[in-house]
């Protein structure tokens, strides 16, 4: 998954009802901890992706193991807890659950390229993404719902709203261009792989893709505030 995995990303048990314990470009960072991981693997040659019978597979076994996964997750909880200690314990727990959200929703779409740890044989994935147009849809579903429900329990200038549904259209384009147009090429054999990122590079690429796209909701972000913030009290 990919635009999709932004879509628990708004979930905080505070938000709606209270003073959220994170922002949402934390959540951003949080929901893409393996992502990130898998991006800095690549850099480093450990991860990355591999031509098997003319379709990309994804070899991932650090970043994306069902141990992997719940290792990163409880390291991404301890790390936010240690840099912002006001989230508490019920904090770490949020952040956790939101870096662990990334597996089965990666389970759900990905060809079988997910072992149970590093190593191992046994590969899962039940490939959506094999469904190119509905896949994309639901994964677009998943982001935009989320979306409007922050813009719903947050306020701020016109603008903010406008910059977030155009923030939502350049994913969706990435989205497309990165998976879906790639699917699309697969099953026609028109694949070319000459035509992705290679080596440390598609790393180098996956990490920016993901800071830019925390950057773009931060900095819509900083005009839109809860309607829980105390200054939106008075
Ligand atoms: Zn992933």
């Amino acid at each position: 998954m990919f635009i999709g995995h932004y879509g628990p990303a708004v979930w905080d048990t505070q938000r709606g009802h209270g003073l959220p314990l994170l922002t949402l470009w934390q959540g951003f960072v949080a929901v893409q901890a393996m992502d990130f991981t898998a991006g800095a693997l690549t850099v480093f040659g450990l991860e990355g992706t591999h031509i098997v019978n003319d379709a990309p597979f994804l070899h991932i076994p650090w970043s994306h193991s069902l141990l992997g996964a719940l290792i990163i997750a409880v390291l991404t909880g301890l790390i936010f807890k240690a840099l912002k200690p006001s989230i508490g314990k019920k904090g770490f727990w949020v952040v956790a659950l939101l870096a662990f959200s990334h597996w089965p929703l990666d389970l759900l779409v990905h060809r079988p390229d997910l072992p149970l740890y590093p190593g191992g044989d046994y590969m899962m994935g039940l490939s959506l993404w094999d469904f190119a147009w509905p896949s994309y849809l639901a994964e677009a579903i998943l982001l935009g719902g989320a979306l409007v429900w922050w813009l719903k329990v947050t306020e701020g200038p016109k603008w903010t709203a406008i910059a977030t549904a155009g923030l939502f259209l350049f994913m969706c384009a990435l989205h497309f261009m990165a998976i879906t147009m790639v699917t699309l090429q697969v099953q026609a054999g028109s694949f070319d792989p000459a035509s992705q990122p290679q080596g440390s590079a598609a790393g180098v690429v996956m990490i920016s893709v993901l800071l830019i796209l925390t950057l773009l909701i931060a900095l819509i972000e900083r005009k839109r505030v809860s309607k829980f913030s105390p200054q939106n009290r008075a």
